[in-house]
């Protein structure tokens, strides 16, 4: 695409726009990915701790939220997680399965990067970095876009620039910006995948900051079963993570702090070992500064023989069931990914495309899906990048 003149544009050279162009250069497309910084796939090369955790075996769309929980599903069902491992595979890149079926490359998330890069060559792709869009109008069927002074002009425009999440890593609102100016709607952007504060309430709890735990954390029905991380804040850890994406303003999470406990735990213990303080009973099933803070915050301690069986069963009652209120999120600048976004209402769910104006697509984070943790969210990149690549 060296006239200026292509088949489409796609502006952000992430996880979901080098596959959309990918998969459109594979099938003869000319195209053109802009990205404003100097480097593509920046997010994939933080991802998994450097290691990139690039999809989720268990993918299913009731691991995505969104306005309409069905969207998600026709690109997902059409391009899978085996299907990104394939490709994976072809280019020797190692791999493992952590746990909770996700994959990591043994490697470098460097590998993932300079992969989809490779593909965008194979498919003659054009990149542009390093420079943002200035004008992007749509007349005559064709979008025109400026980047450093140069216009190109395309009959499709694919917005993939994500969502604000991480915004010192160039992160941006613009695709809301650009969706909004052509008319598709937009649900309210938030935080998600977040570390959740607390407040002065629960100082006690801010103060065991680095201290983790296998919990089951509840909110409504939505339940996670995962590692919780105390901070000097509040919850971060992975259970806490999933629970933010779902978790509203001014309503309460629970934990279960024992959740493979035997029912009657303590009150069995009481039997066996009369003269054991409670405090030292929690600690062995829990991280000792925790067991302390628990204890503490039940305003109950002695011997377990000294107190009665309903107080005990009281004990296992709240430890099953424990309250804690958050104040709110470490906002965008701490998330993960971005909830809400392009309403997917407008939206073809086969193709991506918009359908109040045809040629304009949307695709990854910038979408109203958005994942749980543990690769999903760059399963549904892959995925969606590549229905809207067969499309254009
Ligand atoms: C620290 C961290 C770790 C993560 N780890 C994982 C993980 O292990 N597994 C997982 O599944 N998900 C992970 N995620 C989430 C994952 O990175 C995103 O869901 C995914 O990158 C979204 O892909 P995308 O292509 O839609 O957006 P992005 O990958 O964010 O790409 C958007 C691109 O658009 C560009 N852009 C933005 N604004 C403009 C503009 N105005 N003009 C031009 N270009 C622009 C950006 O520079 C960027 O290159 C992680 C996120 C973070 C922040």
């Amino acid at each position: 695409m060296t006239d200026g003149d292509g088949d489409a544009i796609i502006l952000g050279a992430g996880a979901a726009g080098m596959m959309c162009a990918a998969t459109a250069g594979a099938r003869g497309r000319r195209v053109l990915l802009i990205d404003h910084a100097d480097a593509p796939g920046k997010k994939i090369l933080i991802s998994g701790g450097g290691r990139c955790n690039f999809t989720n075996i268990h993918t299913a769309a009731d691991r995505y939220l969104s306005e309409n929980p069905h969207f998600a599903k026709s690109a997902l069902g059409r391009y899978t997680p085996q299907d990104f491992l394939a490709l994976v595979e072809s280019y020797r890149i190692a791999w493992h399965e952590k746990t909770l079926g996700q994959l990591f490359c043994d490697g470098s998330a460097r590998q993932i990067v300079d992969m989809l890069m490779q593909e965008c060559a194979k498919g003659a792709v054009t990149i542009s970095l390093g420079h943002p869009a200035t004008a992007i109008e749509h007349g005559d069927g064709r979008f025109r876009v400026t980047v450093n002074g140069r216009e190109w002009t395309a009959p499709a425009l694919v917005l993939a620039t994500g969502g604000p999440s991480i915004p010192k890593m160039g992160a941006t609102g613009f695709a809301y910006d650009v969706a909004r100016r052509f008319g598709l709607g937009v649900v309210q952007p938030r935080p998600a995948l977040v570390p959740l504060t607390l407040g002065a309430d629960d100082a006690l709890f801010r103060s065991l900051s680095g201290i983790s735990a296998a919990i089951e954390v509840r909110w409504g029905k939505v339940r996670f079963r995962e590692a919780a991380l105390f901070t000097h804040r509040g919850l971060s850890g992975p259970a806490m993570l999933q629970i933010s994406s779902y978790w509203q303003h001014r309503t309460p999470i629970s934990v279960d702090f024992l959740p493979d406990a035997e029912p009657q735990w303590l009150v069995k213990l009481k039997r066996e070992r009369p003269r054991t303080p409670l405090r030292r009973a929690l600690s062995r099933m829990l991280p000792e500064r925790l067991a302390v803070a628990l204890a503490e915050k039940l305003a109950l301690g002695g011997e377990l023989v000294n107190l009665s069986d309903n107080s005990l069963r009281m004990v296992e009652s709240c430890l099953a069931d424990w309250p804690f209120a958050p104040t709110g999120t470490e906002g965008f600048a701490k998330a993960e990914v971005t909830g809400g976004g392009i309403s997917v209402a407008e939206l073809s769910s086969r193709t991506m495309m918009a359908r109040r104006l045809p040629g304009l697509y949307a695709i990854g984070e910038a979408v109203d899906v958005t994942g749980w943790l543990g690769g999903y969210n760059f399963q549904w990149a892959w995925a969606s990048g590549s229905a809207a690549g067969q499309a254009i």
